[in-house]
């Protein structure tokens, strides 16, 4: 077994400390990764204060992993010592179901293997994330890092990238299309620079006044807060599609006035609480309410190919370790710009 450093939160109340965890030895399709950095996402800190019910403690949280690979199994064929490599949501799945097959194991049919909060698919050894000094991981299902992007900067794209790629390019978003982006955190951003990269109108719909310089320089055409009504009226049946990243519970009534005759908000957020929907307010208008769950292994390798092409990376503050508990307190007053990312060599010191 290989020692490995890490923090976890004891329980849904504790504040995540160091806890020491162990490693399985690469087997013969695993690559062994030393870990450089780990994007912070909201789903983090849903699932440490167990807001979704079901939370499995000790839990070492971080699905947004970068690194280098240290140790590769005998088997392994597209890694070697060296390269980089990341990790996002999900490290396994049942591989023979049609999503598995499909590609698109995010919606694995017997429950993949989360990255952290969950099990392999054995079903008995229990996950742990990227807030650790090296994860070991079916080949399979990790994913190449180009060296044209910081690195930092390319740890938030293995969740916040990939769950904003994958719905843009799944309603085929691009020119021609008015969208509105819900929320300026890790996810809303990433969703402001991919959707303008496609070609949309952008239009940041945000509660915080002091981030609109910033929306306008990721991307965003226009910037509009929610909390002015007249300024809501003004832009009632306007968008062709809404991303909605809010983390916490709200109306989704009060946005689906926005959208245009047979348009369609994406949910991507996912607060604790339900938002009912009444029968008229989809009827009137066609409209729809969908939902999105992360990407496929292919499809996150083709967003991070996408990103290295087209120089888009996320807008970073990196932390050190000891600074997570400050940083999940910023987020909960939306204090982020645009994504906390943790410099793992502060966990091995
Ligand atoms: P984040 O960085 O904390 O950003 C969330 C943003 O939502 C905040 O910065 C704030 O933006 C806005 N917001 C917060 N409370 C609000 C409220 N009461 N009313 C209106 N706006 C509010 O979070 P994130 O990491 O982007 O994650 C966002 C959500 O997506 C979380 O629920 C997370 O669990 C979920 N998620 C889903 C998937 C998926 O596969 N579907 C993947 C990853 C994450 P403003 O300051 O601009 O208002
Ligand atoms: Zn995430
Ligand atoms: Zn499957």
């Amino acid at each position: 077994m290989i020692a490995t450093k890490a923090y976890a939160a004891q329980s849904a109340t504790a504040p995540l400390g160091p806890w020491n965890i162990e490693r399985r030895e690469p087997g013969p399709h695993d690559v062994q990764i030393e870990i450089s950095y780990c994007g912070v996402c909201h789903s983090d800190i849903h699932q440490v204060r167990d807001e979704w019910g079901g939370s499995i403690y000790p839990m070492v949280p971080g699905h947004e992993i970068v690194g280098r690979i240290t140790k590769v199994g005998d088997h392994v064929t597209r890694f070697k010592v060296g390269d980089l490599a990341g990790i996002g949501c999900f490290v396994d799945s049942c591989r023979v179901c049609d999503p598995c097959k499909a590609g698109e194991e995010q919606y694995c049919a017997e429950g993949n293997a989360s990255t952290y909060n969950g099990y392999e698919m054995d079903r008995k050894t229990l996950t742990y994330g990227g807030y650790s000094t090296s994860i070991v991981v079916d080949e399979k299902y990790t994913l190449k890092v180009s060296d044209k992007l910081p690195l930092e900067g390319v740890a938030p794209l293995l969740c916040a990238g990939i769950t904003t790629y994958s719905p843009l390019r799944h309603w085929k978003v691009g020119k021609g299309h008015k969208v509105a982006v819900l929320g300026l955190g890790g996810l809303g951003h990433m969703a402001v620079k991919l959707a303008a990269s496609f070609g949309a109108e952008v239009t940041m719909l945000s509660t915080s006044p002091s981030k609109e310089a910033d929306a306008r320089k990721l991307g965003a055409h226009h910037f509009a807060l929610i909390t002015d009504k007249d300024v809501m009226k003004s832009l009632r049946s306007k968008f062709d599609f809404i991303i909605n990243t809010i983390s916490a519970p709200h109306e989704y009534n009060t946005y689906l006035k926005l959208l245009t005759i047979n348009g369609v908000m994406i949910v991507l957020g996912i607060p604790p609480e339900p938002s009912q929907v009444p029968a008229f307010n989809l009827i009137m208008g066609r409209k729809s309410v969908a939902g999105s769950m992360i990407g496929g292994i292919r499809e996150t390798q083709e967003m991070l190919d996408y990103c290295a092409e087209h120089n888009i990376a996320s807008d970073v503050e990196v932390i050190n370790i000891e600074d997570i508990n400050t940083a999940y307190e910023r987020m909960m007053k939306g204090d982020v710009k645009y994504r906390f990312v943790i410099d793992i060599a502060s966990l091995k010191k």
